[in-house]
């Protein structure tokens, strides 16, 4: 499908206007193209080549609006940093519609009732961050949005330094947050919380439709893939650094890619948010945080959905969902295909060992997955391989445990531990390079996303230990 025809709907616009404000893109000044995703372009049936298309930096830019097309921005409130907001919503962000399911969204489309004081900006810095990591977190297998396209531009805006301003249009099966139901609790619509509910349902748990336990089990189901997206980004090491309720998806998503990093050197405390003084989000407290925003929707939903039912749930969450999915995250990692009963220790050794050892959490997997016996290779990478060793020992017993032979385990163990990750200090190379007008480093990072458990032999020297000056270091916001 070429640009020209494409026919979005817009089912959001069926709710109450309360939900969203009906809005216009303030376009970039001499905009171009940064990259263009075929991937998630096929998605939604876009021509491959669109990128020859001079009509995708219009439709990045706001001057060219598709067939079917309402541009609006969201309501929505949320906790930040633990404390109530009541007038959020998509600041900087414009929905075009949807096509085939994905809901289109062009963030740094300028002011819209939801701005407040910000200026509906965003750099091209954390453009091409939320473009790349969206695309890496998908193929780790992580739920997430996508990313389309990004565009830069001529358009000056102050963040750290004047900076260029870029859009980059990204889409999601549901941009619906936790803080969305926050906002209606908390100017008690509750007519709304039911709306917005049954919408949620058709839009993400069409399952659940006709079930008389609909809005219950809606709420049991956020909880499962909360829990479980959770593990999988303690598993991958991965840092959000603002899991406030507004940037909680409803769907169990990653969304809202800001500050984030994937671990360097295992720090179980890490915090990648500078701002983040308390460490509220550090690496360590994200299942923890994850709960808390889990009953703040539980408190936003409590006029519709019985709370004794949800406190249940949320019980459940803290004595063995969360738990489980982690250890069974680890449990693969590692490369054990079945259940024993002392694995939860083998798993919180490896944790604390592999805190101690100084190293780095992507390299050990993968260097782990190939292990058959000889250690040397997993001493070399750690600053502390004693600890390593301990550890060591007590894998190799459980190991005997296996039926799997050796070759299995680490052919399994290759297809979940990556040999790629896109490290802040790889995705800062290519932002410098493109600043400069040179994109060709952002087409490789989107490569390399795109191939997390390949050998890339031209690509080497971005599987090893990240250098010294940029390990664990912090973001701003504005990242
Ligand atoms: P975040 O935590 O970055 O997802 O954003 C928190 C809130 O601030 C959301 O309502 C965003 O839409 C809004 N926001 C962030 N940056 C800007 C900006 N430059 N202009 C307008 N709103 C913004
Ligand atoms: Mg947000």
């Amino acid at each position: 499908m070429k640009i020209d025809t494409m026919h979005l709907i817009t089912p959001y616009l069926s709710l109450n206007e309360e939900f969203y404000n009906l809005t216009k893109s303030d376009p970039l000044e001499e905009p171009y193209l940064i990259s263009f995703n075929p991937e998630a372009a096929k998605l939604i049936d876009l021509d491959e080549r669109s990128a020859e298309d001079p009509l995708l930096v219009s439709l990045l830019n706001g001057t060219f609006i598709p067939k079917g097309s309402a541009p609006f921005s969201m309501a929505y409130a949320g906790h930040q940093f633990g404390h109530y907001n009541p007038w959020l919503g998509d600041g900087r962000a414009i929905n075009l519609g949807t096509l085939n399911g994905w809901n289109l969204q062009t963030k740094g489309s300028g002011e819209t009732l939801y701005s407040r004081s910000a200026d509906g900006r965003a750099a091209i810095r954390s453009s091409i961050r939320e473009y790349l990591m969206s695309e890496s977190m998908f193929h780790l297998g992580i739920a997430t949005t996508r990313a389309v396209a990004i565009i830069g531009s001529k358009t000056k805006i102050i963040r750290n330094a004047v900076e260029n301003a870029a859009v980059v249009m990204r889409m999601s099966s549901s941009w619906v947050r936790f803080g969305t139901f926050e906002y209606f609790y908390y100017n008690r619509q509750h007519d709304r919380l039911e709306e917005l509910a049954e919408y949620v349902i058709a839009e993400s748990f069409p399952h659940l439709e006709g079930d008389d336990d609909r809005l219950l089990k809606m709420f049991c189901e956020v909880v499962d893939k909360t829990a479980l997206l959770i593990a999988q980004w303690q598993g991958i090491g991965f840092n959000h650094g603002v899991m406030n309720t507004d940037n909680m998806s409803i769907a169990g998503l990653t969304i809202d890619y800001g500050p984030f990093a994937m671990m360097d050197d295992f720090n179980f405390g890490y915090i990648c948010n500078c701002s983040d003084k308390v460490g509220r989000y550090s690496y360590a407290e994200q299942p923890n945080v994850a709960y808390w925003n889990l009953t703040m929707l539980a408190k936003a939903l409590s006029p519709i959905i019985p709370k004794d039912k949800m406190d249940k749930k949320l019980k459940e969450y803290g004595d063995f969902l969360y738990p489980n999915a982690y250890i069974n995250v680890i449990r693969k990692k590692i490369g054990l295909s079945k259940s024993v009963e002392n694995d939860a220790q083998l798993v919180e050794e490896l944790i604390i060992a592999l805190h101690d050892a100084f190293v780095d959490y992507t390299l050990f997997f993968r260097t782990l997955s190939h292990y058959t016996g000889n250690r040397e290779a997993l001493y070399d990478i750690a600053m502390d391989p004693v600890v390593i060793d301990k550890w060591l020992e007590m894998y190799d017993k459980r190991l005997l445990l296996e039926e799997n032979t050796a070759e299995q385990r680490v052919k399994m163990m290759l297809q979940v531990n990556p040999k790629y990750v896109l490290k802040n200090h790889m995705l800062q190379e290519a932002i410098e390079e493109a600043e400069k007008g040179d994109f060709k480093k952002v087409e490789e990072l989107l490569y390399i996303a795109s191939h997390p458990y390949d050998e890339l032999p031209e690509f080497e020297h971005f599987a090893g230990d990240t250098p010294e000056e940029y390990k664990n270091i912090g973001l701003s916001c504005s990242s």
